[in-house]
């Protein structure tokens, strides 16, 4: 029997209902084998069962009035996940599908990938089941405050640091940051992804979608390949998507799809950023608005059918789960060579197998997608020193940052023989940080 069964067995007897907590935790634990196997004064101590219950959990109650004076009630979440190596730090996500076991799933990975950057940050998640989408700005304001009328008082720069995620862009965090300034009249680095005016870093909006590219070009140059020339299929068309094929663009490969929620665009001489910016930043309109502009592209209704598209690499940038195996042999039989994910999980399981087992490069998300947590904690680096780096500084700190990721993922699968999964790789690298921290702090 392997070391940690009981444990995962123990997990899903208590979880029954948090399916993607399950699926998130259980991967991680199976990579985690061999080093219960090395570390067993770690199992001594129930780091493996510690970490995988949170050190908190807060749920409450969001009333908030909309436009018509009609009143609407929302549940809220913060997961406090983990704090060993540093304050909890996790983005704030508003989407109809949020509930505790995605909020979970979040902030276990959450917990491994800020251990991953080298900065001293704990993980958590939060967010709400509020729709922003055909919200007006008022409507949006009035929820933010009403979210953190109650969530201040759990949060703080040296507590816990949220952040963005889907549905939080820098709007809604000025609008959280707002609220939580009037309530503590205090001036302090409580949240980040806040505007370059008020305390804001630069490169912040730019980081996740640029940390993928900066990861995946390490990656690709291991295995002789590179971004250049690449033609590119991306998932998505928020923050991480838009900013992932700047760099991919930047970069010298073609971006020839993108996506959201509805369906999908493909566009064969490679997609307008600029247009695409001015729909989804500006106008916060569909994504198929861009065919009405673009001659020579199309839209299809439906989301899946974007992985039929022949890419060298496929970036999903949505959501968890969109790759499934059926898409994933799709990318196989057309010779896609690498996957890199930038949302969080987006490949699910057989998705993996697939990939590992045909010899396409796979980068797992909480390695991948960590740049933008990396440049939050930059962010809150420059609030504490009360200072401003150049967009030139941080921007050379996130490429660093980004190497040294690969690098200790690449080195962690080798060091347990494992060499090529990065998955694995990613998952011990990230552990053995927060592993170390809780042994050291005794059992609490
Ligand atoms: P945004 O809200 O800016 O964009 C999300 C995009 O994904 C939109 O195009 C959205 O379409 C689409 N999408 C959302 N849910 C679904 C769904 N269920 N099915 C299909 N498409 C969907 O979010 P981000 O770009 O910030 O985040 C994208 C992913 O990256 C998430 O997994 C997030 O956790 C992860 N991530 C984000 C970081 C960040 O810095 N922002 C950092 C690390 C990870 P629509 O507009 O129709 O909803």
């Amino acid at each position: 029997m392997k070391i940690l069964t009981d444990s995962i067995e123990k997990l899903i007897k208590r979880n029954p209902n948090e399916p993607e907590f399950l699926q998130a935790a259980g991967e991680i634990m199976e990579s985690l084998e061999p080093v219960a196997e090395r570390h067993p004064e770690w199992v001594k101590a129930g780091i493996f069962e510690r970490i995988l219950e949170p050190e908190r959990q807060i749920m409450f109650r969001v009333p908030w009035v909309d436009d018509e004076g009609k009143i609407r009630i929302n549940r809220g979440f913060r997961v406090q996940f983990n704090s060993a190596i540093g304050p909890y730090k996790g983005g704030l996500r508003l989407h109809p599908s949020v509930n505790l076991s995605i909020m979970k799933f979040l902030g276990f990975e959450q917990t491994l990938k800020n251990s991953l950057t080298g900065l001293p940050i704990g993980g958590a998640k939060g967010g709400s089941d509020f729709d922003p989408k055909g919200k007006s700005d008022y409507e949006v304001m009035r929820f933010c405050q009403s979210f953190i009328t109650e969530l201040y008082r759990h949060i703080g720069e040296d507590c816990d640091v949220p952040a963005g995620d889907i549905g939080v862009g820098t709007r809604e965090i000025g609008y959280m940051f707002g609220q939580y300034k009037r309530i503590q009249n205090t001036f302090s680095g409580v949240l980040t992804g806040k505007g370059l005016a008020w305390g804001g870093s630069h490169v912040r909006t730019e980081a996740t979608g640029y940390g993928i590219c900066y990861f995946a070009e390490e990656m690709l140059r291991e295995n002789n390949k590179s971004c250049k020339d690449a033609t590119v299929v991306i998932s998505g068309s928020g923050n991480v998507a838009i900013y992932a094929a700047e760099k991919v663009t930047q970069l010298g490969g073609r971006v020839v799809a993108l996506s959201d929620s509805n369906g999908y665009i493909y566009d064969p001489d490679g997609v307008k950023l600029d247009t695409v910016k001015r729909i989804k930043e500006v106008e916060r309109k569909r994504i198929r608005e861009y065919v009405n502009e673009c001659c020579g592209s199309e839209y299809t209704e439906g989301c899946s059918g974007i992985w039929d598209i022949p890419c060298d690499i496929a970036l999903p940038c949505a959501t968890q789960n969109e790759i499934d195996g059926l898409a994933a042999h799709k990318l196989v039989s057309n010779r896609c060579y690498a996957v890199a994910e930038g949302a969080n999980m987006p490949c699910t399981p057989d998705a993996i197998e697939i990939f590992q087992r045909n010899g396409v490069l796979y980068g797992p998300s909480k390695a991948v997608n960590a740049g933008g947590v990396a440049t939050s904690a930059l962010e809150m680096t420059q609030n504490s020193m009360r200072m401003s780096w150049t967009f030139e500084e941080v921007d050379a700190r996130l490429k660093s940052i980004m190497k040294n990721i690969y690098k200790n993922c690449s080195r962690a699968a080798a060091e347990y023989n494992m060499k090529g999964n990065l998955m694995a790789g990613a998952n011990i690298a990230g552990f053995m940080k927060v592993a170390e921290a809780m042994y050291a702090q005794g059992i609490v």
